[in-house]
């Protein structure tokens, strides 16, 4: 199920693109500095307003998970998942049920380093990115512990306590939009070159080429880094500010 050898990082989303757009670089980037990464993808985002020609719910989650393969081949993501929650919906669904799923993968995945969406939802305040968000952060602290789902635990499951979550943050805001209050940056990362091939992830969705300009012109002002927030770590006091996920992470 996983390399024992290597570093892992797991990121959660809600919708195909938002691994392109949030952490696309930073997926690409540790991919090349040696780590194992998986993304796990909520919904497959078959609510969107543009549709790419489908017909109907499926033919439109089918097309996005091809294409969010595609993204993920891109940038080089170890393991891909989309699962099949309700795309607009994360906010209905039960919570011990969702976030027992993300449990699960991470006890099989066994990351050190766990990265979502903060609780706003990023700079589109979606709801579903917030929901991600909730799902994930109670999955990192519940994986670690031998009392939450248990019965998941036998053979090769064990608990598995992550050692720092991130959530995706940024410095800007969305013109048109009710403003956002993100959380602060802790961690800048500097993506280098991996700013371009971030962009053509994003643009291997092509259901979504509408957007594909907005999110070149952002991109671009934004520049080659990605901001987190470390909203948790197994090494608690001061935060410092930080360039790398994997400051002071062990291998284990
Ligand atoms: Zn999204």
């Amino acid at each position: 199920m996983y390399n024992p050898s290597m570093r892992r990082m797991m990121v959660v989303t809600a919708h195909p693109d938002d691994e392109a757009s949030s952490f696309g670089g930073s997926l690409r980037l540790y991919h090349q500095r040696g780590v194992e990464t998986c993304v796990i993808c909520l919904t497959p985002g078959q609510a969107a307003s543009y549709r790419g020609g489908a017909r109907n719910d499926q033919e439109l989650g089918a097309m996005r998970r091809e294409e969010f393969a595609a993204a993920c081949k891109i940038l080089k993501v170890s393991l891909a998942a989309v699962l099949d929650y309700p795309d607009g919906q994360l906010h209905r669904l039960d919570l011990q049920r969702v976030v027992s799923d993300l449990t699960l993968r991470i006890r099989e995945f066994r990351p050190q380093v766990l990265v979502t969406f903060d609780p706003a939802g990023g700079v589109t305040g979606h709801t579903d990115h917030s929901m991600a968000s909730v799902f994930a952060t109670l999955a990192f602290h519940w994986a670690g512990r031998n009392n939450r789902f248990p019965d998941q635990l036998s053979g090769s499951v064990a608990p598995q306590r992550i050692q720092k979550l991130y959530y995706a943050t940024a410095d800007f805001s969305l013109p048109g939009r009710q403003p956002i209050t993100l959380p602060p940056a802790t961690a800048i990362i500097q993506i280098g070159q991996h700013l371009e091939t971030k962009i053509e992830a994003f643009k291997a969705h092509t259901s979504q080429q509408p957007l594909w300009s907005l999110f070149e012109e952002y991109a671009r002002k934004r520049g080659d880094c990605e901001m987190f927030h470390l909203a948790a770590s197994v090494k608690a006091g001061p935060v410092e500010q930080e360039s790398d996920l994997f400051a002071g992470v062990s291998e284990d």
